[in-house]
């Protein structure tokens, strides 16, 4: 493990060090509601989506419905990185979630 280097400062992360692994798991949230079709510009709903669709690669569209990262960071690092998602989240947000309801 001696070649391992924290992916957001760049420290090396010699073995024995604490250092921590990140996975961000991103998935498209479907509430059960497709909304109506509508024709634009004389055009209907499914061409159109089927025009658009046929623009984007593969990856592209996998990443649309999901996304799997994993990082090594430091603990500096692991705190920023948390510290910057946690401080944007809305208040308003819903379902409740984030840092206090991961403590266990
Ligand atoms: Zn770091």
């Amino acid at each position: 493990m001696s070649g391992i280097h924290c992916h957001r400062c760049g420290s090396r992360l010699p073995e024995g060090t604490l250092k921590y692994q990140v996975a961000v798991r991103v998935r498209s949230l479907f509430d059960g509601v497709i909304p109506e079709s509508q024709e634009e510009n004389g055009e209907p709903e499914l061409i159109r989506l089927i025009r658009e669709v046929s623009a984007y690669s593969e990856e592209d569209l996998n990443r649309q419905v999901y996304e799997d990262d994993v990082f090594v960071l430091c603990p500096e690092c692991k705190e920023a990185f948390l510290d910057d998602i946690y401080s944007h989240l809305h208040p308003k947000a819903t379902p409740e979630s984030g840092r206090a309801h991961l403590i266990h």
